[in-house]
């Protein structure tokens, strides 16, 4: 399975891309865990990220592609399967990564969008905690850490992010809809988008996305 993830923050991406991970030994290639990795190295590509990062900016696109592509390159297990995570975030990232992947001869077979509605966002995204150093997400209630504001892989310090707050919420799932609307075009026009009710709880979807995924005659 080659998949990307699509879903607005809170819609559920995280919880979803561990269980494909555990089942299914699909790479997660998530854009943050690549950044954090590579500048953590000090690579060269490390060091041009963190100065975006440091002076307050975006890390540009091109930068973002080449560090995808330097994490396919590297990481043969992605040769097995992979799921993309927090990119493609613009239609051009979208096209890029296409070339790149057909270049390796792994191209993507399908991109999943999970939609959420308001409501059922904030709640998910208010009892958001994130681990410093490691990033794993916990839930104060649907996925509580062992010890609390402690992470249990890695003993780092979980903390709640300054902008999962009710105001900004509705600010980013808009801002979100917006930006990935091409993209799920995009897809759509490759007959590649499966669309999945994110409202459901993880179990309920990781079921109905792996219905779709047999009826499609995409899983092994
Ligand atoms: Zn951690």
């Amino acid at each position: 399975m080659r998949l990307v993830l699509l879903g607005a923050p809170g819609a559920g991406k995280g919880t979803l891309a561990s269980s494909l991970k555990n089942k299914f030994g699909l790479t997660h290639i998530s854009t943050g865990d690549i950044l954090r990795e590579e500048i953590k190295n000090n690579t060269p590509l490390g060091q041009e990220a963190k100065k975006y990062i440091e002076s307050g900016g975006l890390v540009p696109d091109d930068v973002v592609t080449k560090l995808i592509e330097h994490k396919f390159l590297n990481d043969k297990q992605t040769e097995l399967g992979y799921m993309l995570d927090g990119f493609p975030r613009t239609k051009q990232q979208a096209e890029d990564l296409d070339k790149i992947l057909v270049n390796i001869k792994l191209p993507i077979e399908q991109a999943i969008y999970m939609e959420a509605t308001l409501p059922v966002i904030i709640v998910r995204l208010i009892g958001r905690r994130v681990c410093r150093d490691c990033g794993e997400l916990f839930h104060i209630k649907n996925k509580p850490s062992i010890k609390e504001g402690v992470c249990d892989i890695c003993e780092g310090e979980l903390y709640q992010r300054s902008d999962d707050n009710e105001e900004t919420i509705k600010t980013r799932l808009d801002v979100y809809v917006k930006n990935v609307t091409p993209i799920i075009s995009f897809y759509e026009a490759q007959n590649k988008l499966i669309k999945l009710n994110a409202d459901n709880d993880s179990a309920k979807l990781q079921e109905n996305l792996i219905r779709i995924l047999n009826e499609d005659k995409k899983l092994d």
